[in-house]
């Protein structure tokens, strides 16, 4: 298309050079028309020729003229024979001979006449006439030849300009023709710039959407960069990036960083209960209170599952621990999910430093208080001191010393007697473990069974203690059974079952005389291989406690559902049978729903007659506890085979 547009502007810019070059070329044809005028001087001259005679053959006859008029025609006539020596008509006749020589005699003539005119009489001047009427015919002759030669002239120009107006007319039709195919092609052209321009403006309208849509995404994204999808709240990441914030604006203006990490307790224990559903609004519940607290001196998040923080840069450690419990309160009110109250404890650990500037360092610091918390119970808030660190600095020191203590055999078992509460005899005893270190003598297990745990070192532990026990009870002369503690790692590992079964073959001691002791929190997970396990073994005879039953989140729909042997009701109630009349009600109702499900029960860490004595009327069936014995480490010669 702009080939086409370029040749037909092209053909127009040579058409329009052409016609004007036609246009010059009519000018000069018309101009020579108006330079071909020799036929009507010769003409003129002839005839003025024609009437001097005429006056002169008059003078001649008639007395009565004078020669003044003469004089003047002849003047007349002299000036037009010099016409025949300037412009076009001396051309004229130079190029013809005859005309040459008849110029020639007329000048001869006329200018004899003129010098010999007024000395001439009227019968000189009439024979003169006679020389004069011989050049009469050749004038005519020259007359009727110029006006032939200008007829010529004017026919050809004619015919020129005839020519020039035909090429003329066509090149004009052939440029209206062209000019019109280029106003169509102008039309076609615009028209295309027209739809391409609408094209570009859908175009840009399109772009302009999606740039929106991409800007409502990005927001999104950067939304849900930085926030809890299932809270609302702030995340892990923004808490990050607001650490490192916080720190530099501490540094800046000379303050202390505050991190407080908060952790739900026993909230495992409400998924676990009450479903993962209920576990999510009630994290929900949690968070929309946290955020209407619109605390102003610093920010909360929520770190994953039930965890919790606030950064602060504008607290004292008293002002910090009284926002931590304002925090506290607001989670630890009651929640109603589903018709179901829900009451929750928070515990939380805080660090308060204008020295410690390290991140990383500042949450690990925030996580050990926060560990002491734990440690300490429930709904607990312990800031960080330098002796956690040191404490977990010994806590790997323990590590290291335990691995080598598996292998060096430090390991022993005691064992305490488990009595029936009325005839008083032994019914089991329980291995309870104990660490006896080079250095710091004999430790026990609260000491180490949690990092034992935490590392792993618990599997090969409890193996050691379940095969110690076992060949201890196998030597029993008495057939009393021995009950073993089973921490939720081992039963969570699904080699635990072959390990006791092969435990028996060895030491040869019947199933039916091993219990083994797990507690609530072991059994209520998400993975069934706890359950298998414990059905396995207990088809093969072994029997099952539930230890430090009612510390837990057991609700006793879930337990009757599955088949225990007994329930060890844990010391914290024992205890406090005798002050709290609360508790004996709690202790009744365990013994109750124990014989309905047609379980046994023990009571844990009897001390006196009157806790026994309370206990038998409940119905208890074994008793545990320094009454009847302190764990030790060897057990009562009678029983023990030889
Ligand atoms: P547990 O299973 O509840 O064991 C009973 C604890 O109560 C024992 O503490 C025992 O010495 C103590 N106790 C018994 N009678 C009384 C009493 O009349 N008064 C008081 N105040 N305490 C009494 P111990 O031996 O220190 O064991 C602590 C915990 O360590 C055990 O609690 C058990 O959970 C764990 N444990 C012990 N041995 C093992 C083991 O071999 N494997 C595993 N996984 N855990 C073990
Ligand atoms: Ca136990
Ligand atoms: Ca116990």
């Amino acid at each position: 298309m702009n080939r086409i547009l370029a040749g037909i502007i092209f053909f127009l810019f040579i058409s329009t050079g052409y016609i004007s070059f036609l246009v010059h070329e009519r000018q000069q044809e018309l101009q020579k028309l108006t330079h071909y005028a020799a036929s009507w001087s010769v003409a003129q001259m002839a005839s003025e020729y024609y009437r001097f005679e005429s006056l002169l053959g008059l003078y001649t006859i008639d007395e009565t003229m004078t020669l003044d008029d003469v004089r003047m025609r002849l003047d007349i006539m002299l000036s037009q024979s010099d016409l025949m020596k300037e412009g076009d008509l001396s051309n004229y006749i130079e190029n013809n001979k005859a005309y040459h020589a008849l110029a020639f005699q007329l000048e001869k003539t006329l200018v004899y006449l003129d010098i010999h005119l007024e000395r001439m009489n009227r019968s000189e001047l009439q024979a003169y006439l006679k020389v004069m009427h011989a050049l009469d015919a050749p004038l005519g002759r020259l007359s009727s030849g110029a006006l032939d030669k200008d007829i010529n002239s004017i026919n050809d120009a004619n015919i020129k300009i005839k020519t020039l107006y035909y090429i003329y007319s066509a090149t004009s039709v052939l440029l209206i023709i062209m000019s019109a195919i280029l106003g169509v092609l102008i039309f076609y052209q615009n028209r295309n710039i027209l739809k391409a321009h609408l094209q570009v403006k859908s175009l840009a309208e399109a772009l302009q959407e999606s740039k929106e849509k991409l800007q409502v995404q990005n927001a999104k994204l950067e939304y849900d960069v930085y926030h809890d999808s299932l809270t609302e709240m702030n995340n892990r990441h923004f808490f990050w990036e607001n650490l490192n914030g916080t720190i530099e604006n501490a540094v800046k203006n000379n303050k202390s960083v505050v991190v407080m990490l908060f952790d739900l307790d026993r909230f495992k224990e409400v998924n676990d209960t009450y479903g993962h559903d209920v576990g999510d609004k009630l994290l929900r519940q949690i968070s929309q209170r946290l955020i209407s607290m619109s605390l102003t001196s610093g920010t909360l998040y929520r770190l994953g599952g039930d965890e919790f923080a606030f950064l602060s840069d504008a607290l004292t450690e008293s002002s910090a621990v009284s926002q931590a419990q304002n925090i506290c309160d607001v989670i630890n009110q009651t929640y109603t999910i589903y018709n179901t109250i829900i009451n929750i404890t928070t515990s939380v650990g805080i660090v308060i430093s204008d020295t410690e500037r390290r991140p990383d360092y500042l949450y690990k610091f925030a996580d050990l208080a926060l560990y002491e918390a734990k440690n300490d119970g429930v709904g607990k808030i312990k800031v960080f001191r330098q002796w956690m660190l040191e404490k977990l600095q010994e806590s790997r020191v323990l590590e290291h010393d335990m691995a080598l203590a598996l292998t060096n055999k430090e390991f022993m078992v005691y064992y305490q007697p488990i009595v029936d509460s009325f005839s008083r005899e032994i019914y089991s005893y329980e291995a309870l473990i104990r660490w006896n270190h080079p250095l710091k003598g004999i430790l026990s297990p609260d000491s180490f069974i949690p990092v034992a745990e935490k590392t792993g070192m618990i599997n090969e532990m409890g193996k050691s203690v379940l095969e110690m026990a076992c060949r201890e009870a196998a030597s029993w002369v008495i057939p009393a059974k021995v009950s073993v503690n089973v921490s939720p790692v081992q039963l969570s590992s699904k080699a635990f079952a072959g390990i006791v079964v092969s435990i028996l073959n060895e030491t040869g001691l019947p199933a039916e005389r091993l219990e083994l002791e797990v507690t609530e929190s072991s059994i209520f997970t998400e993975s069934n291989t706890p359950m298998n396990t414990l059905n396995r073994l207990r088809a093969l005879g072994v029997k099952i406690s539930i230890d430090d039953f009612g510390t837990g989140y057991s609700s006793l729909s879930r337990l009757g559902r599955l088949a225990f042997d007994k329930i060890k009701i844990d010391k914290s109630f024992v205890n406090t049978i005798s002050t709290q009349e609360d508790t004996l009600n709690i202790i009744r109702l365990i013994i109750g729903m124990a014989k309905s499900l047609n379980m046994k029960t023990v009571a844990e860490g009897v001390e006196t007659e009157e806790q026994l004595k309370r206990l038998q009327v409940l119905g208890c069936d074994f008793i545990q506890g320094y009454l009847f014995g302190k764990p030790q480490p060897d057990i009562d010669k009678k029983i023990r085979n030889g």
